[in-house]
């Protein structure tokens, strides 16, 4: 029981009466008043009167409620849902109490709260909308008051505008999806046009603003998330990831995110492959750009799955760029790069106190062309560099970072399929860096680790480049001749 909260020894419910019996027992003012505030219900009034005091007797004839006008006998309970003992006469009032409790029905005895299964409420009427005062038969009055300052700020609209919102209920939980779309429209319908409207008393504007709010909260909105799917290992996908994928209802992965992960989506997710796998046709970037905008535009909901982070090597730049453009949201959210699950694999620290306080993203394949580009300097100034798509340029990358004057003894690190079980390790140093090039064996995505902290790492599990190397010196020779 959580402590210091005051407690209600009287507990407000709504219920339901709708049609039920409710009889009232009472010549007088007690019952008059009762049979007014029940009167704000859809209930079976019966008034058993033997003889109505004359305010009584005109408000029964004209409400043409149920009047049985003969003194009151327990039989005048039967069926009822609810009792008021409104007799004014304390003895007669405590025998239907009796009678009522004895039928198992609640009853209220009119200002006698010991008397009392239940208590009535000060209302405040906007039905549906209803909202109820209760101080345990405690202050009337003050109920009244209460009740007084409730009214004056609530709008009288509101009772038809609640009245709206239920015949929209049905609608809006078909249509509007769940969570932050709904909060909003029933928020908007209930501050918005429809409520303006109804505040105006035009109930058939209000309608039609209701009616458009729902079809414009219908129209999702489309969102793109462009999300790193990690080296390839399933557990090494981000709960942020794992949740977005779902919730999407398209998933547009690159060939390099294995099966497993894009499987983790909704089963009933579109999936959208969109290649890029050395040598096979695949879409290009522009058309992957313009994709993504068409599904945005749809309202679809979209995880842009990509391999490692998707910041890195991903492109992701001009897809968000052409997302910014055309108006669509987006997030991005991050992934283990390639070069981190290789580290990983090779307990390789990537950062070494007082050998290497730098890290390099690189590809080799903007060695091209006369001047050597800025990476090969910080190489060549202790930074470790990771090399991503490197394994066709291998031999250019280590030419040009000798020539440049990286000793070619620095240390080497490649890992193909980084993370994933099929995983191979290879370790040397720059010199047999080129053999990779040769390598048909290698099939799988590769990264190279080229600094002096990758002299740090853990060669237990990686076969040298260097028995490569001669045999593909053969190899090449053999095929130059
Ligand atoms: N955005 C990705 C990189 C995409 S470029 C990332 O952050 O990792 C593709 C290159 O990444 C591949 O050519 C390879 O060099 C590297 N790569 C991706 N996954 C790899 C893996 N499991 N093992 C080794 N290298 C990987």
């Amino acid at each position: 029981m959580i402590k210091d909260v005051p407690r209600l020894n009287a507990f407000p419910i709504f219920m339901r009466v709708e049609g039920e019996v409710v009889a009232i027992i009472g010549d007088g003012d007690e019952a008059l008043a009762k049979a007014r505030l029940l009167d704000l219900s859809s209930a079976a009034l019966r008034i058993v009167s033997a003889d109505p005091e004359p305010a009584l007797c005109e408000w029964i004839s004209a409400s043409s409620r149920e009047h049985r006008a003969h003194d009151y006998s327990p039989a005048d309970l039967d069926g009822a849902t609810l009792v008021f003992a409104a007799t004014g006469d304390e003895a007669q009032d405590r025998r239907i109490v009796e009678d009522a409790r004895a039928a198992g029905i609640p009853v209220n005895a009119v200002d006698r709260p010991e008397l009392c299964d239940f208590f009535t409420p000060a209302i405040v009427n906007r039905a549906p909308l209803a909202i109820a005062i209760g101080t345990e038969g405690a202050g009337p009055v003050l109920a009244q008051m209460v009740r007084a300052r409730i009214d004056q700020l609530l709008s009288p609209s509101l009772g038809p505008l609640a009245a709206l919102a239920s015949a929209f209920r049905e609608a809006a939980e078909r249509l509007v999806p769940r969570g932050e779309a709904r909060r909003r429209f029933w928020s908007e319908f209930f501050r918005g046009a429809p409520a303006r409207a109804m505040d105006a008393g035009d109930a058939i504007s209000a309608h039609r603003a209701a009616t458009e709010l729902l079809s414009t909260s219908t129209a999702a909105k489309g969102h793109i998330a462009l999300v790193g799917a990690g080296p390839g290992a399933e557990d090494l996908l981000t709960l942020r990831a794992q949740r977005l994928l779902m919730e999407a209802d398209a998933i547009v992965h690159d060939a390099l995110v294995p099966e497993a992960v894009v499987a983790m989506g909704r089963r009933d997710a579109e999936r959208i492959p969109v290649g890029k796998r050395k040598g096979c046709h695949s879409k290009s970037q522009s058309e992957i750009n313009a994709m993504l905008v068409t599904l945005g535009r749809e309202g679809r909901r979209v995880v842009r799955l990509k391999s490692g982070d998707p910041l890195v090597f991903g492109r992701a730049g001009e897809e968000m760029a052409a997302l910014r453009e055309a108006g669509i949201s987006y997030e991005v959210v991050p992934g283990v790069t390639a070069a981190f699950a290789a580290a990983a694999d090779f307990e390789l620290p990537l950062t070494l106190r007082g050998v290497t306080s730098s890290m390099v993203f690189t590809t080799g394949h903007d060695l091209k062309g006369g001047s050597l580009p800025d990476w090969a300097k910080l190489a060549i100034s202790g930074a470790t560099v990771a090399v991503y798509m490197g394994r066709s340029v291998a031999a250019d990358v280590a030419s040009r970072l000798i020539d440049a004057g990286l000793s070619p003894d620095t240390a080497v690190a490649v890992v193909e399929n980084a993370s994933l079980p099929t995983r191979r390790r290879f370790h040397g140093t720059l010199a047999d860096l080129p053999t990779l090039e040769d390598r048909a064996d290698l099939t799988g995505p590769v990264m190279t680790v080229i600094g002096d902290a990758v002299a740090g790492a853990n060669f237990e599990k990686s076969e040298p480049l260097a028995a490569r190397r001669s045999i593909a010196r053969t190899e090449r020779q053999g095929a130059d001749a």
